[in-house]
């Protein structure tokens, strides 16, 4: 079975200054588009939950035009993303699909064979923190997006200052 990385997309990926989704507010973080790169060992995910959907902040094309985009600037990086799943939900709609439920995690373990106790996952937030340890995945957090706001709130394996020290990280210690 497969290892893969499931990374976060607002505050990991891409700038956010809440609920981001035009194109001229579309911003790589550093050192992202890189440390994605590094990862070309691994299946790569995006596990995003985008409720300004569910709050009709933004429509279906405003997000599909914005996906589109960030899939096409990481692969100018040759960088392949598996899938982009996303929770177009509100909070308060309880659904099984916003992270912190690990639906997402365990829909791409069935589709890709996926190994979650060999697969890693990175976000700012407690919300990624918290799924992936519910699956038994190894947990980083960044200290980019909402990260430094959110540190205390998580005991990962790792803190990363960037998606390039979390790539090292997990190429370091995946042999462990
Ligand atoms: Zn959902």
């Amino acid at each position: 079975m497969t290892s893969a990385v499931f990374v976060d997309r607002d505050g990991v990926l891409v700038e956010d200054k809440g609920y981001v989704h035009k194109l001229e507010d579309f911003r790589m973080i550093p050192n992202a588009a890189e440390g994605l790169r590094l990862l070309g060992g691994y299946k790569l995910f995006i596990i995003t939950n985008q409720a300004g959907l569910g709050k009709g902040i933004f429509t279906m094309g405003d997000f599909n035009k914005f996906s589109s985009h960030l899939l096409k600037e990481l692969g100018k990086h040759s960088i392949k993303i598996e899938k982009m799943y996303f929770c177009p939900h509100k909070p308060e709609d309880n659904c099984e699909c916003r992270k912190p439920k690990t639906k997402f995690l365990k829909d791409a373990e069935m589709e890709f064979g996926i190994n979650l106790k060999k697969s890693f996952v990175i976000g700012d937030r407690k919300s990624d923190f918290e799924m992936g340890r519910s699956m038994g995945c190894r947990t980083i957090h960044v200290l980019t997006g909402d990260g430094v706001k959110h540190k205390n709130e998580v005991t990962p394996d790792y803190f990363a200052k960037d998606l390039v020290d979390a790539a090292q990280w997990i190429i370091e210690n995946d042999k462990k």
